[in-house]
């Protein structure tokens, strides 16, 4: 087994996917520490933020895999590997791993980095950040992580839209990759203070968002387009570790 090191920021689940292309599905979270971007709305700065790195925990496969098979009793569910940006931890090793096990694995990631493995996985979530989050997409890479994982996962795009710039940035992004299917989710503005349990979230603004997300999308006739919320936050809030 490799002796690599992945920074874990937390392991959590039994739970269902909140959110694309998985929701509802019964989901074991790996949550890996770091990220190359700093989204003004980052709803997982304890993933992402320095000032949280000393929760980061250096892990072994081992280890992950005692935490995962403890959470899930042994019986094979999927793994969702988030962050942060997981693509930039060494997961291959742990892949193969759970495959032998008979766990499957899914990968969400704003496509900046690519690695080898993305072919290993059984989906890979792609989802681009919009004007709002203050980044910027690099294309180019967002494609070479399209063509590392061209053999593999069945492969989604999921973009957050916050407003009209986001929504045209959305219709790019569809426009650039018609192939793949598209899940755009209405933006949650109340990201959560990383220490509190149990932030407030405003469920309505984000109600609010949904149905002008609708709206834009069924006057467009959009309708290869698919708009969900976020489950989880309208059944938890902002919570970690659900
Ligand atoms: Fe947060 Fe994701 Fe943006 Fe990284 S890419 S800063 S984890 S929202």
């Amino acid at each position: 087994m490799s002796a690599a090191r992945i920074r874990v920021s937390e392991i959590f689940g039994p739970t269902i996917q909140g959110e694309g292309v998985l929701i509802g599905l019964p989901t074991v979270f790996v949550r890996t520490g770091g990220c190359d971007y700093r989204c003004s709305w980052c709803d997982t700065l304890h993933a992402v933020d320095s000032e949280y790195r000393d929760q980061w925990q250096p892990m072994s496969v081992d280890e992950i895999w005692q935490e995962v098979t403890r959470l899930s009793g042994g019986k094979p569910l999927t793994i969702s590997l988030s962050g942060g940006n997981p693509a930039i931890q060494p997961l291959g090793a742990l892949i193969a791993h759970g495959h032998a096990e008979g766990y499957r694995f899914a990968l969400e990631t704003q496509g900046s980095v690519a690695k080898e493995w993305f072919a290993e996985l059984d989906t890979l979530v792609l989802s681009p950040k919009p004007p709002s989050s203050g980044m910027l997409t690099d294309w180019a890479a967002f494609d070479d992580c399209l063509r590392m994982a061209a053999s593999g996962p069945q492969i989604a795009l999921k973009i957050v839209v916050f407003d009209d710039a986001d929504y045209a940035y959305a219709k790019e992004a569809a426009s650039r990759y018609p192939h793949l299917p598209l899940y755009l989710q209405p933006g949650n503005h109340t990201p959560p203070p990383p220490d509190e349990e149990d932030a407030v979230v405003d469920i309505e603004g984000v109600m609010d968002r949904m149905r002008w997300l609708v709206d834009k999308v069924s006057d467009d006739r959009w309708f290869e387009a698919r708009v969900l919320p976020q489950l989880h936050v309208l059944i938890w809030g902002n919570r970690r570790g659900v």
